[in-house]
């Protein structure tokens, strides 16, 4: 080769190496860990210290937990922006058939307008500390299993109580990182009274609904605007009247000119669960047995549900909630459990295992210290088997039936309330119980009794038709045998029942635990039978968590031994970063998608039957290209959707996508099908999670709901921004 096609060479090599995309890396990075990446090496083009700054103000605090969602200020006024299906309760909240926010979207001009949306609290990161030493400090080596739970969950409860005693107003909470290992302590300034500013129609917060959730391509408006509240001296209050909004510390700027096919964009949030590790056996667990439980449970569960919404309007709002999140989940475990055969991420692991099990065995040492480890695990799971149908259908009983759900709650509420506050369950400790009691209220507003009804009917058959087991016993007795049994008990249970009224819940808010056992309730009665083999089952689960966290401590140990290096803790819904680019997958053999979507092909969906329903002024406006300014140059459209691959689960639902000068350019709310599996296995090849782009929010507001005010508080510049357009 000449000097000349040497040098033609590595120009074209060089040019190679710059056009391919950066391999894309797993890691959901604890804020603690941030100082250990370059994030300028990554495509970060502002100072590392405006992202994350321990000791002053940065982005992370313009970061919001909503209610296990994530969200971010927007303004200086509080505005936060989320997805829609996380305000969906609070919409729901306000919708009747006669004023349907469902079909018309929600809309405020004025602050007096901004509706409460109850139960909704605003958790803001103040600090955060390690506290594995003192967590740790109260395990004894002679504890048995179920004790040592007990000990590190009463150390829990009193750091909290101590911290929330120490910094009035703010909440506390104790994240465990590995668990039976590391344990961090975040304090949080909490706010209680969230109000809702604006909602999509359905049509477009949900377009697509359950045909597209979890997939790509996709063009979902699923975006909302809520608001934070304070009383007037800037206190965190419950709702009132008179409060005022909200100042943050810092809030998001949005960028409106959005970013393009292979730029870098980062995720702030609060990812709620990942299992990436945990071992072979877990895994087996999920694909042979939990998982494929829950599809067909929930598959009976939704058509029972969805035969009922068909015939009525109004049961279908009430029912909206509880249906989109049976389908939310029976959807995501049919992609893992295609994810997990097809890529074989069970057998993996077992070869992991495998060589790890060597390594221990190489030395007497290590054989003494982490000798067995696997197998230990290994039995957890095998145990967890037996039985594991009816634990499984008693703890449906709660999503199944708020009537018999409540009444339990209720009555351990009585029960606890009287131990002193940290022998108490956690929810019924005093920093607590406020919030007990809307959560027993709300679920009035989405009761419906013949689905309660065909529900536990459902669930009790299917218990009692299970082998007689002490935990079925007290149940057989109580109902007798067989379908007909059930439906007596019910037939009278549901007419008598004086749980059906919202205000008798309310009072036995006051009730001592005599006072339901003289009760001639129906509920009361089967709920009293059934809350003996609850606590046997929670006291079960205490026992299995107390031997699984000893050795899934060792495990990490012995997998940092082998492998030289540090993990990242798995997601416990504690604030994280995540970084990619925007970029296309390939889900199949032969099919390349694209990472953008455009209005027009969401018009091309439109079929005029739902989940495809583009509303008429949106489809006008798109055939006229009445895009503003906020088509992309490329595209010279309006984007909807986009991809890119950061590391994101459930609870990343609402975080803020931001380029690489951090500013607020998508709203993160799903991932592809292929990627649910990253729950257990995150890759490059499949792992996309899915935003709304800013561009078609920005649009949308200004173009089709006249919203121009919500830009201008944003300070989002362009646009026709009179806001009186429609
Ligand atoms: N759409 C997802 C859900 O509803 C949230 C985001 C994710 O899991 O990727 O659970």
């Amino acid at each position: 080769m000449n000097r000349f096609s040497l040098i033609l060479l590595w120009i074209v090599l060089l040019q190679a190496a710059l056009v391919l995309p950066v391999p894309a890396e797993e890691g959901m990075w604890p804020l603690s860990e941030l100082g250990r990446l370059d994030l300028a090496s990554k495509g970060l083009r502002i100072d590392p210290l405006k992202v994350y700054n321990p000791n002053g103000i940065s982005l992370i605090d313009g970061i919001i937990n909503l209610s296990g969602c994530t969200a971010s200020f927007v303004s200086s006024e509080g505005l936060i922006l989320t997805n829609y299906h996380c305000a969906f309760r609070a919409v729901q909240s306000v919708t009747t058939p006669e004023k349907d926010y469902f079909r018309e979207g929600f809309m405020t001009r004025e602050r007096s307008e901004e509706v409460q949306a109850p139960g909704y609290t605003v958790r803001i990161i103040d600090s955060y500390r390690d506290v594995s030493g003192q967590v740790l400090s109260v395990v004894r080596k002679r504890m048995t299993h179920g004790q040592r739970t007990r000990a590190i969950e009463k150390k829990i409860k009193s750091i909290l109580k101590r911290e929330e005693k120490r910094h009035p107003g703010k909440r506390a909470d104790v994240a465990e990182m590995f668990p039976g290992k590391t344990y961090v302590l975040f304090l949080y300034t909490y706010l209680r009274d969230v109000r809702l500013v604006y909602a999509p129609p359905r049509s477009i917060g949900e377009f697509g609904g359950e045909e597209d959730n979890w997939m790509w391509p996709r063009h979902t408006g699923d975006f909302a605007f809520l608001r934070a509240y304070t009383a007037p001296g800037g206190a965190p209050a419950d709702y009132a009247v008179d409060n005022v909004p909200y100042h943050p510390r810092m809030h998001l700027q949005v960028g409106a000119e959005g970013v393009s096919e292979g730029d870098f964009v980062f995720i702030p949030g609060y990812p709620g669960r990942t299992y990436r590790h945990r071992t072979s056996h877990f895994l087996e667990y999920e694909e042979t047995f939990r998982m494929p439980w829950a599809v067909e449970t929930y598959g009976w569960m939704i058509r029972a549900l969805e035969d009922m919404s068909a015939r009525d309007r109004s049961v279908a709002i009430r029912l909206s909630p509880q249906l989109k999140g049976l389908w939310n989940v029976i959807k995501n475990y049919r992609g893992k459990l295609k994810g997990m055969r097809n890529a074989g991420i069970t057998e993996q692991r077992r070869e992991q295992e495998a060589l790890l099990e060597k390594y221990i065995a190489s030395s007497p040492d290590l054989e003494k210290r982490y000798g067995g480890v696997l197998d230990e695990i290994g039995d957890v799971f095998s145990n967890l088997r037996k039985n594991g149908e009816t634990r499984m259908y008693l703890q449906q009983i709660h999503r199944g039936s708020a009537l018999l759900s409540n009444a339990m709650l209720l009555y351990e509420a009585a029960v606890e309330r009287r131990k002193p506050d940290l022998k108490r369950k956690t929810a019924y400790m005093d920093r607590n119980f406020s919030r007990l009691k809307p959560r027993v209220l709300r679920r009035y507003r989405s009761l419906h009794l013949p689905a309660d009804r065909a529900l536990l009917q459902g669930i009790l058959e299917r218990l009692l038709a299970l082998p007689e087991t002490d935990y079925c016993r007290p149940l057989r007795q109580f109902l007798g045998n067989g379908k007909d049994a059930v439906a007596h008990f019910l037939d009278t249970a549901y007419a008598e029942t004086t749980l059906k009224d919202r205000k008798t819940a309310e009072a036995l808010f006051r009730a001592k635990p005599e006072d339901f056992e003289n009760s001639r309730d129906p509920f009361i009665r089967l709920m009293l039978r059934l809350y003996p083999v609850m606590q046997k089952l929670e006291e079960e689960g205490k026992v299995r968590k107390g031997r699984l966290d000893e050795q899934l401590a060792r495990l990490i140990e012995v997998r940092r031994l082998m492998l030289g290096r540090d993990f990242i803790p798995d997601a416990n819904s504690t604030l994280r970063l995540t970084m990619g680019r925007t970029r296309g997958y390939s889900p199949s053999d032969a099919v390349n998608c694209a990472p953008f979507t455009t209005v027009s092909g969401l018009v091309e969906k439109h079929t005029g039957v739902s989940p495809f329903v583009a509303p008429a002024r949106l489809r006008q406006l798109v055939s006229e290209k009445r895009y503003g300014r906020f088509a992309d140059s490329r595209l010279k459209e309006v984007p909807v959707a986009m991809l890119y691959d950061c590391d994101t689960t459930g609870g990343n639902s609402g975080s803020p996508v931001l380029d690489a000068y951090g500013r607020l350019v998508g709203l993160n709310f799903d991932r592809v099908f292929e990627a649910t599996v990253n729950d257990y296995a995150w890759s490059d090849r499949y792992s996309r999670s899915i935003g709304v782009d800013i561009r078609f929010i920005l649009w949308f507001l200004d173009e089709y709901s006249g919203a121009g005010h919500l830009l201008r508080e944003m300070k989002v510049a362009g646009g026709d921004l009179s806001g009186e357009k429609r």
